[in-house]
């Protein structure tokens, strides 16, 4: 089982579409790893998690066969997790002869809204179902469950455990985890091969009641995921969807987080589990 780390950015991307701050144009000279574009990650070749408008350009730069993804989970429907329109380019005369006929969405209220606004009743092959917070459902040869993100009310946004030959906990958009996150983890057993977590403030304090977490707030969620079993000493750590304002030049961070094991995400960031 591997993950692929399509995109690194929280919305603004990295640098950051309009902006001209210095850590914008230390991140545009210096290229590489510090040019981070929307929020996407792809589980071996057919399970994509969100759909941000560089999507293209991932599977571009990928090589990714976007006609053999058979899955597609959604954590929200802001614009940097969820470009709705792309989905239109999925049916004749836009795209022929693909391999996997209809894609199965699995996402979170308001993502389903939208999709049934554009698309409604016509036939754009698409299979879409609304999950509710720890909701666990099985995708081929994956099992899915959908968490509470704190995080965009009103759209019942989610992040997900996905296993497969291993088990991904991918936690993008959100806060601090909720109390009931934590409990169903301990009582479902669940242990993490990877945990990939939301650092857009990287330094920044963030809140526990707010919608992201920085490294502070990280820390606090792994050594309770730690303490309830959840993780070990082999689980991977790593720390993703960063904005321009927490200052996410690669090397930097690398430094930051070398003493806690943290791995740092960049665009084209494969792990082999
Ligand atoms: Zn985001
Ligand atoms: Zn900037
Ligand atoms: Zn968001």
């Amino acid at each position: 089982m591997k993950i692929t780390f399509l995109g690194t950015a929280a919305a603004e991307g990295f640098p950051a579409v309009f902006c001209n701050c210095e850590y914008c144009r230390e991140a545009k000279r210096l290229g590489g790893k510090n040019i981070r574009t929307r929020s996407q990650s792809i589980i071996n070749d057919d399970l994509l998690i969100d759909l941000p408008a560089d999507t293209y350009s991932h599977f571009l730069n990928n090589n990714i066969d976007g006609d053999a993804i058979k899955y597609l989970i959604v954590t929200h429907s802001h614009p940097d997790h969820f470009y709705e329109k792309e989905l239109g380019m999925r049916h004749a005369p836009f795209a022929k002869n693909m391999r996997t006929q209809r894609l199965k969405i699995y996402c979170s209220e308001g993502a389903a809204k939208v999709i049934q606004e554009m698309y409604g009743n016509e036939n754009y092959m698409l299979d879409c179902m609304a999950l509710k917070p720890f909701d666990t459902v099985v995708a081929g040869n994956y099992e899915i469950t959908a968490l509470p993100a704190r995080h965009f009310p009103g759209d019942g946004s989610l992040f997900y455990i996905i296993t497969g030959e291993k088990t991904i906990l991918y936690a993008h958009d959100t806060g601090y985890f909720y109390e009931e996150v934590f409990d169903y983890i301990k009582d479902s057993k669940h242990t993490f091969d990877l945990v990939s977590l939301d650092c857009t403030n990287v330094d920044i304090p963030a809140s526990d009641e707010g919608y992201h977490m920085g490294i502070d707030n990280i820390t606090r969620v792994l050594k309770r995921l730690e303490g309830i079993g959840a993780i070990h000493n082999k689980t991977q750590k790593v720390i993703n969807h960063f904005s321009h304002n927490g200052n996410p030049i690669h090397h930097r961070l690398e430094e930051r987080v070398k003493d806690y094991g943290y791995k740092v995400s960049y665009d084209g960031l494969c792990i082999e589990l």
